[in-house]
């Protein structure tokens, strides 16, 4: 008969109890400071590119951008306030579309600037990257992506590099930033509740629900023009629904002129290219 040895066995209930978590999608086996790293190397990854990811230079326009990041930000909602939320514009025009990287670096294109109409949806969207980045889905991601034996190696300590490793094969392929239908769920449910924890409500909760809706409807009229985001972002009705119960639920329907703040929105429009 032979006897187990009790770190063996600590090690295989932990890695069950590790398992399990996995499978309920909400195990994150990184620390949150890997995220603040692997964001650091993406980010640079993206300068070195800019072939690809051509840096807008418009202080102004970036700055007023930013200023409806920083509320947000300060969302009672918002978990990771030591994460840096911050904005870069890509100059593509044709681009409808943003993506966030770890630790909260956001993107945003110029061509999403051209397509949204008022503040409200502005601050819905970026409000629903700034979920992506404090809900760390991008290092939740990749534990479910390496599975078991990435997780077995980091807990017997055979290979302390993998975070190293791992962030040298991610490339410019985004490819970490493919989120699921779940995570964008949870994005768009953080969107709302960021918007709507802001004391005194500056925008509308539904900011998000704004540009799903006129998405949809571009899209069915010409499907080529939101290409892109609806392979990284799919819009469909679920999506329009769960904002619209929610929207139900909180009394408040429909955006006041003051939450849309159009014509602010419109004057700093006008200066994107
Ligand atoms: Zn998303």
């Amino acid at each position: 008969m032979r006897y187990h040895n009790t770190l063996t066995l600590s090690i295989v209930i932990l890695l069950t109890a590790i398992l399990a978590s996995c499978a309920s999608g909400g195990f994150n086996v990184f620390p949150k400071s890997d995220d603040v790293k692997l964001g650091m190397q993406m980010q640079k990854q993206l300068a070195a590119d800019p072939q690809h990811y051509p840096v807008l230079n418009n202080p102004a326009l970036t700055n007023y951008v930013q200023s409806v990041e920083n509320r947000i930000a300060a969302s009672p909602n918002v978990k990771n306030k030591d994460f840096h939320y911050t904005i870069t514009i890509i100059n593509d025009p044709k681009t409808v579309n943003a993506f966030t990287i770890p630790g909260g670096g956001i993107y945003v294109y110029t061509g999403l600037l051209k397509f949204i109409d008022d503040e409200s949806a502005l601050a819905g969207i970026l409000a629903h990257e700034t979920t992506h980045a404090d809900h760390r889905h991008a290092t939740r991601n990749l534990t479910q992506q390496y599975g078991l034996q990435f997780v077995a190696s980091l807990v017997l300590g055979n290979n302390p590099n993998q975070l190293a490793q791992i962030a040298s094969t991610l490339g410019t392929e985004l490819s970490v930033l493919r989120f699921s239908r779940d995570d964008e769920r949870e994005a768009d449910q953080g969107s709302f509740d960021d918007l709507n924890q802001l004391p005194g409500k500056p925008w509308y909760p539904g900011g998000a629900n704004l540009f799903l809706k006129k998405s949809l409807a571009v899209h069915a009229q010409q499907p080529g023009q939101l290409q892109q985001m609806f392979l990284t972002h799919p819009v469909d009705q679920q999506r329009i629904d769960a904002f619209n119960a929610d929207l139900q639920k909180s009394g408040q329907p429909n955006p006041s002129a003051a939450q849309l703040n159009q014509a602010n929105y419109q004057r700093y429009k006008a200066m994107v290219p």
